[in-house]
This record gives C-alpha cells, structure tokens and sequence, in this order.
C-alpha cells in the first residue's frame, strides 16, 4: 500500500534541520503531544536549536499546551515565521484552521496542504526539529514522513496492551518506509498520590519496556500520571518550563540526552 508515492515525489522541505524526528502514537490521548511538547523543552534546555511542529490535524494541542494566542507573522512573500516560546520555535496547524470548523480536508488534498505547510515554514537552522504526527498510520503520516527527510520516531503507549498493540501498527509502518525508531515511550505508567506518595499501577506497568525489549527497540523511559503534568498542558507551560526541578523533568531531560 506505501507504494503509491513513489521515490520520486520525494522533496526533503527541511533543507535547515540537521535531525528532523517524529512522534507517533498508535491512537490519540496516550500522551503524544505532552510527550512531543516536554521532549522539544528539555532538548531546547539542554541548548540546541529545536522547533516543534504540530501537525496533528484532528486534535491540534499547541496553541494549548503553551499558551500561545495569536497566530503566526507571514512574510510578504507568504513564508510563516514560527511563533517562538520557552526557547523554541513553534508552529501548529491549527493556525491555519477556523476553530470552530471541524477539518474538512480529506485525503489528498490534505496531504497537499500540509506538505505545502511544511515547506512553507521559515525554521531557520534547527538542530531538532520534532513533528506531532497526527495519531495512527494513514497516508497522512506516509506523505510528510515522505516529505521532510525524517531520521528517526519516537513512539508514545501507555502501558494497556491494547495501547502497545496499537502502537505496533505505528511500528510497522516505521519500519515500511525505512525510519529508524529511535525510542519507545510508556507514558500514564503509575500514579503517584500527592498526599501520601503511595504508587497505584492504574494502566499496569512496564508491558511498553518489555515489548520494546523484546522487539529490540531502543526504550526511553517511563512518564507516571503527574498531576503538574496535565496542570501544565491545561495552562500553556510544559511541564519542564514550568517545574525544572520536578523528578519528570529528570525523566524528560534524560530521554532528550538519548536521542
Ligand atoms: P495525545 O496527543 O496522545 O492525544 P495528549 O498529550 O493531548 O494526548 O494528552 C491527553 C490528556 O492527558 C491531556 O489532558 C494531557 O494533559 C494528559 N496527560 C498526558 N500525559 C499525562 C501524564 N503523564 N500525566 C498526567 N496527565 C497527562
């Protein structure tokens, strides 16, 4: 089925971004975008040139997740300059889209329109740029995939079986189009109880590490349910911005040292 773009339709739109990865998920809600957005945070900290770009056209987070209100400059020529927060460049898609309107493009026309958007952006030179790929394993995900000369994916479960199993499609569409997965993430792994720092497994935990292991694919950590997790994505200051010394940020910072 990936067949149908061929090799030469291929157009590397990111000619400034050194390492170009994406962040997948097998369904929408297991954390991809709180991943993808703590992940660009902690790269940036650690000083490297980083943008996000959140491309998850049926349930953009960004404007969200930090707090941006306005939507991006464009130059006369029509290029957008990403909007820039917490030491990043950031761009969603859903600058482009009416708020109050439910996606209407399907299909190709869709592809066209974000590969237009993709190569209509002014990065600059980034060390890292990171894609929020829509949830699931569409020709969506395979035509920006195509587009932008992607190095690696980063791949976000919770620990549910039925989550993983999920995130196994994600897998072997990877491995189709020849991206290496640079990294599994369990995220929703335990919950730790504010009051009394008791652990409860709500999701079970560790099935993400052990597939991944099993699979021999590379695991990058484990994110327990964090009350300042979902406050922050709910009040536009990722996590790792807002709480540098909070143990997730630990946990972040340590997967972004591993890509
Ligand atoms: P997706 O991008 O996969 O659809 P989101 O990142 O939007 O998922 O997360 C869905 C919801 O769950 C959001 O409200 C987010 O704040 C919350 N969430 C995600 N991961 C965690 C976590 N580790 N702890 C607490 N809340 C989380």
């Amino acid at each position: 089925e990936w067949e149908r773009t061929p090799q030469a339709d291929f157009k590397n739109l990111l000619t400034t971004v050194k390492k170009c990865f994406v962040i997948a998920s097998g369904k929408g809600g297991v954390g991809k975008s709180t991943v993808s957005s703590n992940l660009a945070v902690a790269m940036a900290a650690q000083g490297y040139k980083v943008g996000l770009l959140d491309a998850d056209i049926h349930g953009p987070s960004m404007g969200m997740m930090f707090g941006i209100k306005e939507g991006p400059d464009a130059t006369p020529d029509g290029k957008i300059i990403p909007v820039e927060k917490f030491g990043l460049k950031l761009m969603s898609i859903a600058f482009l889209i009416d708020e109050d309107r439910p996606v209407v493009w399907r299909g190709p026309m869709l592809n066209k329109a974000l590969t237009q958007f993709l190569g209509d952006v002014l990065w600059g030179d980034l060390d890292f740029l990171f894609i929020d790929l829509p949830p699931g394993t569409g020709d969506t995900q395979i035509s920006l995939i195509q587009n932008a000369k992607v190095d690696g994916a980063v791949i976000v479960s919770t620990p549910q079986d039925v989550a993983f199993l999920d995130a196994r499609k994600a897998i072997g569409l990877f491995n189709t189009v020849k991206v290496p997965i640079v990294g599994v993430v369990e995220n929703m792994s335990s919950f730790i109880c504010p009051g009394c720092r008791q652990e409860t497994q709500i999701f079970g935990h560790g099935g993400v590490k052990a597939a991944a292991e099993r699979m021999g694919l590379p695991f990058l950590g484990e994110i327990p349910i964090d009350l300042a997790i979902r406050q922050g994505g709910d009040e536009g200051t990722p996590l790792v911005a807002g709480h540098p010394d909070s143990p997730q940020t630990e946990v972040f910072m340590a997967m972004a040292a591993r890509l």
